[in-house]
């Protein structure tokens, strides 16, 4: 078992130790790998019970511990978009709904991990830069372990659900003047200091966690043709890469996904840069867009989503405010699902891609809903809505009446 730590960029292996995060020679990210001692047959995930969270895999993750920090993340819905398929063609669509999970986003999966391994290297507190989720489920997850909670956050930049959820678990809130970017090099400082474990993905034990996504998609319908992400600092969709790797080195799968990143427009340094044919993304330092949780101009993560992309033989895509908003609208108006901005951003670059002949209508395809609609109550606003007012009960059950019947002279929609 004895996890080993290697470097994305030049292979090199060290042993862990709690603070290392960068190669030694090369500065770049390092990734966790082992073998697992023991294969259980993957049926046998199945039946242990939803409330171990991700620890349902602990024979598939590189820590082993009698008192993990769990609340049953994980184990999220798999829906299917029968009414979407049919619009963009392809055999059967899928969304993997994050917004599920105990803090509302896929974080949680990460961070059940990375709290459990801050606790067992006798941390005081943790610190996190964020756009908002990684805040909400690190405070979450930090007060269940006792640990006081540092949070970076780029000041008038959080999503309204996400602030709430962080104040409500008891964090400290450091608001910085400036982006995420910022932020975070200021979470690294931060971490340099003995007291304080980082929960930023440039931690890899973290991605660990978020790796089941992958898991838990094989065991509901096996390894699909297509999977689309959000990308931000692009951990998740390298993390989900990973765990389709793993499956498959360890004898479970005998097929890999194709990977697709979808950044937003005004915060697509790595995307900009894939469809340019460049071999490095373009750092942005003004990220913006109504996706608040993938406003990121310099992604910490970007070779091993690179990687993930080009040997999957997926693409990188970028889509627009509207296209997000609009692809959050058909998410929650043609199918139940609340998405935040960031979170519909894979359905915007799915029907992008499809609009463009992506897809040849044969495929399994999975987008993944990384956060929920509540996070950002505030992106209901761009939405229509139609608004009737009343002065009596009689007159509103007349007006109900007439727009039921379709003679309102009222009825339209209102933004
Ligand atoms: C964190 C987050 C992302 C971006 O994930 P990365 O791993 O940073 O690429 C996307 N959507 C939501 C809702 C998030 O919270
Ligand atoms: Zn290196």
């Amino acid at each position: 078992m004895r996890p080993r730590l290697r470097c994305v960029n030049c292979g090199a292996e060290y042993d862990p130790s709690p603070k290392l995060f960068t190669c030694p020679k090369c500065g770049h990210l390092l990734e966790v790998v082992f073998t697992p001692d023991e294969l259980p047959p993957f049926t046998e995930f199945r039946r242990r019970s939803r409330m171990m969270g991700i620890w349902r895999f602990k024979e598939l993750l590189p820590l082993k511990t009698e008192r993990p920090v769990t609340m049953g993340e994980g184990s999220t819905p798999l829906i299917r978009l029968e009414k979407l398929e049919k619009i963009i063609g392809v055999r059967r669509l899928y969304v993997k709904f994050e917004g599920a999970n105990p803090t509302g986003s896929f974080k949680d999966r990460g961070m059940s991990l990375a709290i459990t391994l801050a606790r067992e290297v006798g941390s005081k507190a943790v610190v996190a830069a964020s756009t908002g989720n990684t805040a909400a489920s690190a405070a979450a997850y930090a007060a269940r372990a006792g640990l006081k909670t540092f949070l970076l956050l780029p000041r008038g930049k959080v999503a309204l659900g996400k602030l709430a959820q962080s104040i409500m678990h008891g964090a400290i809130i450091v608001e910085i003047e400036g982006n995420f970017d910022l932020a975070l090099d200021t979470a690294k400082e931060l971490a340099k200091r003995d007291e304080f474990y980082p929960l930023n993905s440039f931690n890899p034990w973290r991605l660990e966690g978020q790796k089941t996504l992958g898991f838990e998609l094989f065991e509901d319908i096996g390894v699909p043709d297509h999977i689309f992400v959000p990308v931000g600092n692009a951990g998740n969709i390298s993390a989900i890469w990973k765990g389709f790797k793993e499956l498959k080195r360890w004898g479970y799968s005998d097929s890999l996904p194709k990977m697709n990143g979808i950044q937003a427009e005004g915060a697509s340094p790595i995307a900009s840069a894939f469809k340019a044919g460049l071999r490095a993304p373009l750092f942005t330092d003004s990220p913006e867009t109504v996706a608040t949780a993938i406003r990121i101009g310099k992604p910490v993560n970007w070779l091993k989503a690179w990687k993930a992309v080009t040997e999957s033989g997926g693409t990188f895509e970028s889509v627009t405010d509207s296209e997000i908003l609009r692809a959050q609208r058909l998410l929650a108006r043609e199918e139940g699902i609340a998405a935040e901005p960031a979170g519909a951003a894979s359905v915007a670059g799915l029907i992008k891609l499809a609009s463009q002949g992506y897809f040849n209508g044969d495929e399994t395809v999975v987008a993944v809903v990384t956060g929920h609609g509540l996070k950002d109550p505030d992106s209901a606003r761009f939405h229509p809505t139609m608004r009737l007012r009343a002065i009596s009960m009689d007159d509103a059950i007349e007006k109900v009446m007439e727009v039921l019947e379709g003679r309102s002279v009222e009825e339209k929609a209102v933004g």
